[in-house]
């Protein structure tokens, strides 16, 4: 194992009517309160009267940014932070999934700080305070709710990276499974790649001697594995819910993570895709990472090998490590196509036109990846297998 110090200050309140501890977990930050949601999911759903009635018994005051995308975009951010300076707020409650409390994390570092917000998610400037921040999940996918990470998208400048700072964490986080169970289908499959891609991510590290991490990821992908499709088959099935939101926070709080660097290649490519196009998330990652796989294989073959028998059960009987590699991820695609992830980048109707830009954009910080480094010709060999 590398060394390493570990520090995760984020309160998980998990379960059942957990909602109804909001008021107190909120009071200590003090009244003024922005409330910060995207495209309305909530309010169908019902979950914002909720939110209100809890907030309006605890007696604080409340503002509201509305519409943040999934993607969300730097203009957004900008304006929940001239909310915050406005009006003196002193806390930041996010309601929703991993975009909404994205730019609440953004918001909750610029409402301190005097220049463009830009500067944090490019590395200019790190956040020396911010606004204390709670959210309340409604879609198992990034961790958000229990890191400190943070993608932001410059619409203007096509432009999509990740940034954090150890004030970024949320102070609290309730999760309740009932909370997910509008999420519809394709969100539900999004959520699951993205979940088991921050573990793939994981998997493949810089590490050595790591027996206990990668029991841990094994473990938590088989248990999303076998989940899945029972959940696909009925979304308001409570337990499965409960196993899915779980494992997606687990999957990325850093507790699968001590002791070495995750790869994160396949994400800085998406990254770079979604910037471009504006896809879902994991939608981009089913496309690329089996693609990321195929390419690095020869790195490592008997760690991909292992991945295929203890995950997706590939008997490695008389095979050479690098057939059952192949075999595991040929399951992996097959796993994600049959819950409904898409395959290729012409799923989307995005061609060649533009490759080049996303592999400079991938490799904005240079080259990439912590259990193989990728060069501008590793890229684009990924991007073109992928289309
Ligand atoms: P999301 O973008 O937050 O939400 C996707 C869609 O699901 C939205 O249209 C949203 O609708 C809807 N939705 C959310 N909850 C719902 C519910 N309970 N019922 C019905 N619809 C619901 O999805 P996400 O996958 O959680 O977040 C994706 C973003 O996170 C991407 O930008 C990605 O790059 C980033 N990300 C962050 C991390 C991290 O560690 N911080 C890790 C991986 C990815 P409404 O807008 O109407 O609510
Ligand atoms: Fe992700």
């Amino acid at each position: 194992m590398n060394s390493f110090s570990f520090y995760n200050p984020v309160k998980l309140i998990f379960g059942k009517g957990q909602l109804s501890t909001l008021s107190k977990e909120l009071a200590p930050f003090g009244k003024k309160v922005l409330v910060v949601y995207g495209g309305g999911s909530i309010k169908k759903s019902g979950l914002y009267d909720k939110v209100m009635a809890e907030l309006a018994e605890g007696g604080f005051e409340i503002f509201e940014l509305a519409g943040v995308e999934p993607n969300p975009r730097l203009s957004t951010a900008k304006k929940g932070i001239e909310i915050c300076k406005e009006n003196d707020v002193d806390a930041v409650l996010a309601v929703g999934g991993g975009s909404v409390i994205d730019c609440s994390k953004l918001i909750i570092a610029g409402a301190k700080y005097d220049g463009d917000p830009w500067d944090f998610v490019t590395r200019k400037a790190q956040p020396q305070d911010a606004l204390p921040l709670g959210t309340v999940l409604t879609l198992a996918a990034t961790g958000s709710e229990m890191n400190a990470g943070s993608v932001i998208t410059n619409e203007e400048t096509e432009e999509k990276y990740g940034w954090g700072s150890p004030l970024s964490f949320p102070k609290f986080s309730i999760l309740d499974p009932e909370h997910t169970f509008t999420v519809p289908a394709n969100q539900t499959v999004y959520g699951i790649v993205d979940m088991m891609s921050h573990m793939f991510e994981q998997y493949y590290n810089n590490g050595t001697n790591t027996p206990v991490q990668d029991e841990m990821i094994e473990g938590v992908l088989r248990a999303v594995i076998e989940t899945a499709p029972k959940l696909m088959e009925d979304l308001t099935n409570y337990e499965h819910r409960e196993t899915i939101l779980f494992a997606g926070t687990l999957g990325l709080n850093n507790f699968l993570q001590m002791g070495y660097n995750g790869d994160w290649a396949s994400h800085n490519i998406e990254h770079a895709v979604s910037a471009i196009y504006d896809i879902p998330h994991a939608g981009g990652l089913a496309i690329i990472f089996p693609e990321w796989m195929r390419h690095n294989v020869k790195v490592n073959p008997a760690r991909f090998a292992r991945m295929a028998t203890k995950v997706f059960g590939v008997n490695p009987e008389g095979k050479s490590d690098e057939e059952v590699a192949h075999e595991g991820i040929d399951r992996l695609v097959e796993f994600w196509t049959s819950i409904g992830a898409p395959q290729k980048l012409s799923d989307y109707e995005i061609g060649d036109d533009r490759i080049e830009d996303m592999v400079d954009k991938t490799l904005v910080y240079g080259p990439f990846g912590n259990f193989n480094k990728l060069h501008a010709e590793d890229v684009r060999s990924i991007l073109k297998a992928a289309l």
